[in-house]
């Protein structure tokens, strides 16, 4: 079997454009990645349109190869076009030997996995707002809610802000319950010394963890806060490379990492969870992408032993959104079935996907103030 043509698709979500890769085989099979980039798309758009000579005429059956042909073709240089690339080849690994993925990676240890929402408090930096949010997605059946109360503060947060931001979170834990986790994103933003004075702050309100509190690609920073707070810190959405993760989990501080699959492909994001394993360290991936990337990371965490949650935006997104993406399986009372289609099990719809395309407004601007409505920002 060859890959003998490619396409490349981009569907304009509000706050984010989604970049998929679309491979066709001289077999009539396709297979379908992401290679949505966080804060840019059209140099990712470009990225896979240089690639094609790697790829075009290889066999995606072997989705690690094809991979390492465009890594030492750029240098070692990994890029999210290269996983939109290889993770349309498992796809259409799967769909050849007509299993889900998690077969193909070990086989399953789980048939559901517990979820934590995010996404679900698009309204007003206020804590009533947001305890009512929260409450809301208790009673839908979640038992744990990612949120960021930080607003538009980078590196420090003045008083007033720091006020707002501790008084959300006591509104959502008195809001949801002792028995319902909650989870703190800070957004790479601290600085180490307001990362610690914030995480010192959390700790009477029993975060299951602080995500990325400092600039999450220094790890000494990272480390520092780490051990300076009660809170366990997590990270990983940044790295791009398995050494990267081997530098972070020999300290043996942080025992919770979120690697992110379009960072890292489907091969390499497994043998982090190896790696992880070895540490007694648990995997909750990031997971802030489009539908697609769900099924994506329900095989993985299907298939890994050292699970601990599931990140979901789906039950946020706009409705139009299921007339695209056919087969993802849907959050229910908590928890995600792990699907059982061959491949990832997700088809788009292309006539549908042409409804919404791509905009440069689409992106979700962290540090502006009001990101957290999630309405188009301005440039
Ligand atoms: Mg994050």
């Amino acid at each position: 079997m060859k890959i003998v043509d490619y396409k490349t698709v981009v569907v304009g979500n509000p706050w984010k454009n989604w970049l998929f890769v679309k491979l066709y085989t001289d077999e009539g099979l396709t297979g379908l990645g992401e290679a949505t980039g966080g804060l840019a798309t059209k140099p990712h758009q470009a990225d896979v349109e240089e690639l094609a000579r790697f790829f075009i005429g290889e066999d995606p059956r072997h989705p690690d190869k094809v991979w390492y042909k465009m890594y030492k073709g750029r240098f070692l240089q990994p890029s999210r076009g290269m996983s939109g690339v290889e993770l349309a080849c498992w796809d259409i690994l799967g769909k050849s030997l007509g299993v889900p993925v998690w077969q193909l990676l070990g086989g399953k240890h789980r048939d559901l996995l517990r979820v934590y929402a995010n996404g679900w408090y698009t309204g007003p930096r206020e804590p009533e707002f947001f305890a009512e949010s929260a409450a809301q997605m208790v009673k839908r059946g979640y038992t744990a809610l990612k949120f960021d109360p930080f607003g538009g503060a980078y590196r420090q947060i003045d008083l007033e802000n720091e006020r707002t931001a501790i008084n959300i979170v006591r509104s959502v834990r008195e809001a949801v319950g002792p028995d319902v986790d909650i989870l703190i994103e800070g957004h790479d933003r601290f600085s180490v010394s307001y990362a610690i004075r914030i995480g010192r702050m959390l700790e009477e309100f029993n975060p299951m963890f602080f995500e990325t509190p400092v600039n999450s690609l220094d790890l000494a920073a990272t480390i520092e806060v780490s051990k300076a707070i009660k809170v366990p810190v997590a990270l990983g959405e940044r790295f791009e490379r398995l050494g990267q993760f081997a530098a972070l989990l020999t300290h043996r501080t942080i025992d919770i990492i979120q690697p992110e699959v379009i960072h890292l492909g489907l091969s390499n994001i497994k043998k982090v969870c190896g790696m992880a394993e070895a540490f007694e360290a648990l995997v909750a991936s990031h997971q802030a992408q489009s539908p697609l990337c769900t099924a994506i990371n329900a095989h993985l965490h299907a298939a890994i032993p050292n699970f601990l949650i599931h990140e979901n935006f789906d039950d946020s997104l706009e409705s139009w959104t299921w007339d695209v993406f056919k087969g993802v399986p849907r959050v229910d009372k908590g928890y995600l079935p792990v699907p059982d289609t061959p491949g990832f099990g997700v088809e788009l719809d292309e006539k549908e996907a042409l409804r919404h395309p791509y905009g440069p407004d689409k992106f979700l601007r962290l540090f502006e103030e009001g990101w957290e409505t999630r309405r188009p920002s301005k440039n």
